[in-house]
């Protein structure tokens, strides 16, 4: 992980029962690293050589660093919600460990399957609740084995909707909390509860909480939480004393873990007026992440002299600003892009696999937060 510090991966889900009822066909396949999407031929022209040689011209292939065949349990190549834990969430683990910041943030369209991934239903946890789990079992282990060592953990869940920052975990706040930035430890959300948390069970119940925070306001507002972007943030800080030199260390590890909006486009859903404009605000952060993470890849493929001179615009949208410290520079990131099996969701599951593509290119430079003055 150390040279290459940006793992993009691809998740298909099963057919939903819209595309089951609707007898759609699956136009993804996965072999190794590789994806594929091959359009259905057109009902009326099947067969026609024609027709199959334009199906064949249509046809994409990606390499990523790893496709997640989720599409049928049957199947010998059928990946779960462990193989995503231990292919992202361990490195991750092992980097926090370590002292360095650390991202995942799931992108495709509604119901391709983030929340799936990120959080999980019921028993089917997610990548989330798992890495807290491991965690936690990390630090009893630290702290059975060395008695000068000792670890805090705090967590702070928020929504950020229409560039608006709403906290998940203390929802009677107002939904507009300020960003700041730190000249130090970089950026912050004014106001937001970070809470201290001792076992994986007090984690879940925030966990819980703020999940049914996001749910209400979803509700109220008529609408699904695929509107907005959830970030949950764990801050893990490591102690050490040296009783020797009577000095103490401390090794300070961020992890966001980031379920996005809907990525298909206002203009796809037939949005007008105040719709439109929610559209385009979502389409502002999106799109600022597409752009921070192109400017990622160019600085890392450019000359060190080059590079300097490069502008990356994280400040553009709320959520680019917050995931600063966590995309390119001092972190270690992963992506995961979500998407549908089906042929009706062809042209959304390509600009999905284009985009993850586009993050492919970033390499970041991973610095460990170490103050021995701490
Ligand atoms: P999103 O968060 O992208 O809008 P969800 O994660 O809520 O989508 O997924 C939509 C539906 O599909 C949910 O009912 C979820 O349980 C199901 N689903 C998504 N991914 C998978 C998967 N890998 N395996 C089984 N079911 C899945
Ligand atoms: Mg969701």
């Amino acid at each position: 992980m150390a040279q290459n510090n940006i793992r993009v991966v691809v998740r298909v889900r099963p057919f939903n029962s819209r595309e089951r009822d609707r007898n759609a066909k699956c136009v993804v396949s996965m072999s190794g690293a590789q994806t594929v999407l091959t359009p259905a031929p057109p009902e009326n022209s099947r067969g026609s050589s024609k027709n199959a040689r334009a199906v064949l011209d249509g046809t994409k292939t990606f390499a990523f660093d790893k496709s997640y065949w989720s599409f049928n349990r049957a199947d010998a190549h059928f990946a779960g919600q462990d193989d995503l834990f231990a292919d992202l969430g361990r490195p991750l683990l092992d980097n926090a460990f370590q002292g360095y910041n650390n991202c995942i943030f799931a992108y495709g369209q509604t119901g391709s399957g983030k929340s799936y991934s990120m959080m999980g239903y019921g028993e089917e946890e997610g990548v989330i609740p798992r890495i807290c789990r491991d965690m936690f079992a990390r630090i009893e282990g630290i702290g059975s084995g060395d008695a000068n060592m000792s670890c805090t953990v705090e967590v702070s869940y928020l929504e950020i909707y229409n560039e608006r920052v709403r906290d998940l975990l203390n929802p009677t706040t107002k939904g507009n909390l300020k960003v700041r930035e730190h000249p130090a430890t970089g950026p912050y959300v004014e106001d937001l509860a970070k809470l201290v948390v001792r076992s994986f069970v007090e984690i879940e119940h925030l966990m819980d909480e703020g999940n049914k925070a996001r749910t209400v306001a979803a509700t109220n507002m008529n609408e699904t939480s695929s509107r907005s972007h959830a970030v949950f943030t764990l801050t893990l800080t490591q102690k050490r004393h040296d009783a020797e030199t009577n000095l103490s260390t401390e090794k300070v590890a961020k992890i966001s873990l980031v379920d996005l909006a809907g990525s298909e486009r206002a203009n796809s859903t037939g949005a007008t007026g105040a719709r439109l404009k929610e559209g385009a605000e979502i389409n502002r952060s999106l799109s600022t992440l597409g752009r921070v993470i192109a400017a990622l890849a160019d600085m890392s493929s450019a000359t060190k002299a080059k590079s300097k001179g490069m502008q990356v615009p994280y400040r553009d949208s709320v959520l680019t600003w917050l995931l600063k410290d966590s995309l390119g520079g001092n972190s270690l990131t992963a992506m995961i892009a979500a998407i549908s099996p089906a042929d009706i969701n062809f042209d959304e599951t390509l600009s999905t696999l284009r985009y993850a593509d586009s993050a492919k290119r970033i390499k970041n430079h991973a610095v460990v937060n170490e103050d021995p003055n701490a």
